[in-house]
């Protein structure tokens, strides 16, 4: 696992190589004299050849190595935290250079290796059952601390493991910072980069209307999974304050549109929350209103969260929720919660960390 120690030699006010790795690498290789090859053989390095650092790159001359690392930072985090489960599931605790703190899990299934990245510190869209939303959003990622995210979990892989799914699903709202994440998704994506079909890309939104529309209109190679939570604007409003501004038909048009663009199926996220939108009668409008979609209903029982009041519905109550989508013949998952000892929910490590180092200061 990499430290911040490997980036030291580049100026602390270096470029991060992950921000844009063609457009910095191009020149500095030309200027050098270092054609396509030489860029082709660093990102190599990067990406499917998983370096840890510069050092490692062990085919580029000795110097070049040196440049590079006088040159651009390539790890700009440091992992605070990084916790194990005994079902394979992994997450690290990232401390970015100003301090905020953002998490990423890497989740084992079977051949699956998925991981789940986060795109902003804290969230600004306050659905009431999560921890990342609970201080409000501090700041976007940059591309470059996105693409750290992938590497950094890709590090934790054995040698006959490899990535094969994203989601990006971790603390923030994806949509609120797309000007970063798609060229972060790109990376992802590309053949010379970790090579993930675009299939196997899952971007998670709370619902935005114009960000919706924009990934439509611009980029509709991932999969789109809108978190709905609620099965009418009443009890949306409770769970998510944003829909206040933001109706459910307006949502679901804009969510139909991404599938008439991109063709992809479309999944619906629904927490399921004891008491607050798990009867009977939540389960029937639901299926009212995805009637007819392309979609799949992914629903996935709470996970508590410390000083929160929300908790995980009875067995039984999952069971009938699941019985009555499925009579109405809607394709239904319940998410298995993996990683439930690590705090794997997303901003529930950051703050149980923060917490901690609040008791003890
Ligand atoms: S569930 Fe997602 S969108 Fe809602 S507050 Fe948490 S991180 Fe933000």
């Amino acid at each position: 696992m990499p430290t911040r120690a490997d980036s030291r030699v580049a100026h602390p006010a270096a470029p991060h190589l992950l921000d844009a790795v063609d457009r910095l690498l191009e020149p500095w290789c030309r200027e050098r004299g270092q054609g396509a090859y030489r860029l082709g053989q660093i990102r190599g390095w990067l990406f499917a050849r998983r370096a840890a650092d510069y050092q490692a790159m062990s085919d580029l001359p000795k110097t070049v190595r040196d440049e590079l690392a006088a040159s651009f930072a390539l790890w700009t985090t440091s992992v605070a935290r990084h916790t194990q489960a005994e079902d394979g599931t992994e997450k690290l605790l990232l401390t970015l250079a100003d301090g905020g703190q953002v998490e990423c899990v890497l989740l084992r299934d079977r051949v699956r290796r998925t991981i789940c990245i986060s795109t902003q510190v804290g969230c600004g869209m306050g659905c009431v059952f999560c921890a990342s939303g609970l201080d409000g959003l501090e700041r976007n990622l940059t591309t470059g601390e996105i693409v750290e995210q992938m590497l950094r979990l890709q590090l934790l892989l054995g040698p006959d493991e490899r990535l094969s799914h994203i989601v990006v699903m971790g603390m923030g709202e994806p949509l609120a910072n797309l000007d970063a994440l798609l060229p972060a998704l790109e990376e992802a994506h590309r053949p010379d980069g970790l090579g993930i079909s675009g299939r196997r890309i899952t971007i998670s939104t709370v619902g935005l209307p114009k960000p919706m529309r924009r990934l439509a209109d611009s980029c509709p190679r991932y999969r789109l999974a809108v978190s709905l939570h609620a099965p009418n604007e009443q009890i949306r409003r409770q769970i998510v304050p944003v829909g206040e501004k933001i109706s459910l038909a307006e949502i679901l048009q804009e969510a139909d549109h991404y599938f008439d663009v991109s063709g992809r199926q479309l999944t619906f996220e629904y927490v399921l929350l004891a008491g607050l939108n798990d009867r009977p009668q939540d389960a029937e409008q639901l299926a009212d209103l995805l009637a007819g979609r392309t979609a799949l209903i992914n629903v996935i029982p709470y996970n508590p969260v410390a000083g929160l009041p929300y908790r995980t519905p009875s067995s039984a109550t999952q069971q009938s929720f699941r019985g009555i989508l499925e009579s109405r013949g809607l394709a239904v998952r319940f998410r298995h919660r993996k990683g439930d000892a690590i705090d794997a929910a997303c901003g529930q490590l950051r703050r149980r960390t923060l917490s901690h180092s609040a008791d003890s200061t």
